[in-house]
């Protein structure tokens, strides 16, 4: 049952929080439906869960309109000439890594008169993931993108490596949390750091522990994936 597992993850987060002395309610569960039905996604909306994580556009394009009301967050790497498919039907782009895709949404976003929340996606594993802006680019990065109006950088998301023990992960997360805080120091314009979007099924707890705001669990919820 999908309103189970719902359930058991977020008993998960409120023991994390409480072992980390946080508040539950700092972590938001995105629930990644990716590859999966419109019904077992509606069986996690009665169940109460409301923010969505797709990788595809065509998914987000497909099940959006479905659920007008849900909260849809997109999670993976996107090509610049799908964002207008995209951009009204997404509450946040947590995969910004090129300025040339910040760029082409501040574009996009420009015409339509609206401006779009985005996270910067950064590489701290760089040997085990190809997409992310790498650690000592971070900085000069976000001073650059936070100039284009039509943007809000509002955090940061990493996707760690699959481990087998998520304690191999804790650096990772760390590492995140140093560069979150480094950056909200700066007191950059146009940046508000808030978010800070990491842990997958295997390694939420640990996440959790080093500070995230926004898990993303697919798995976990829905099942394996074909
Ligand atoms: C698929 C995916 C997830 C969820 O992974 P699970 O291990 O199934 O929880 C999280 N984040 C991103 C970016 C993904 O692509």
């Amino acid at each position: 049952m999908i309103a189970d597992n719902i359930k058991l993850v977020k008993n998960d987060i409120d023991i994390h929080c409480s072992k980390s002395g946080r508040s539950s309610q700092d972590v938001t569960l995105i629930a990644v439906s990716k590859t999966k039905p419109m019904m077992m996604i509606l069986e996690a909306y009665e169940g109460g869960q409301r923010h969505f994580g797709e990788n595809k556009v065509q998914e987000i394009k497909d099940k959006q309109p479905l659920m007008p009301d849900a909260k849809w967050h997109m999670i993976g790497h996107l090509q610049t000439n799908k964002i207008k498919y995209i951009i009204d039907k997404v509450v946040l782009i947590h995969s910004v890594d090129s300025y040339k895709l910040a760029e082409a949404i501040h574009n996009e976003a420009k015409k339509r008169g609206l401006v779009m929340d985005i996270l910067i996606q950064i590489n701290v594993a760089e040997e085990t993931s190809k997409f992310g802006i790498s650690v000592p680019d971070v900085e000069s990065f976000i001073r650059e993108v936070a100039r284009l109006e039509n943007l809000k950088i509002k955090g940061l998301m990493t996707i760690a490596p699959y481990v087998v023990d998520a304690e191999e992960n804790r650096p990772i997360f760390r590492k995140m949390k140093d560069i979150f805080i480094d950056i909200q120091n700066k007191n950059i314009d146009n940046v508000d750091m808030g978010i800070l979007s990491m842990g997958m099924t295997n390694d939420y707890g640990v996440a959790i522990e080093e500070g995230s705001t926004m898990i993303r669990v697919g798995t976990g919820i829905f099942g394996i994936r074909n």
